[in-house]
């Protein structure tokens, strides 16, 4: 009776591959950015007037996203640390 049953493990419960992050600890905690103006970007707001929904880091705004107080654009934000 030959009952080979291969059965290679069902990835279906690993819905992020994000497993080339050196540094698991950066996961948690996303930067925020300062405009000239004084507005902050925080990923973990969002910005609801642009459409930029809750958890979206500063890197992937769209790149004609602008400041909702001032209008400038990404490359005058600064990291804040
Ligand atoms: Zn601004």
């Amino acid at each position: 009776m030959r009952c080979k049953k291969v059965n290679p493990e069902p990835r279906t419960l690993n819905p992020e591959p994000r497993t080339l992050n050196p540094e698991p600890n950066m996961e948690d905690r996303m930067d925020k950015w300062e405009c000239p103006c004084g507005y902050i970007y925080d990923p973990e707001e969002g910005d609801a007037e642009n459409n930029i929904p809750v958890g979206t880091p500063f890197e992937e705004l769209p790149d004609d996203w602008v400041c909702p107080l001032c209008g400038a654009e990404k490359e005058y934000f600064e990291k804040v640390e």
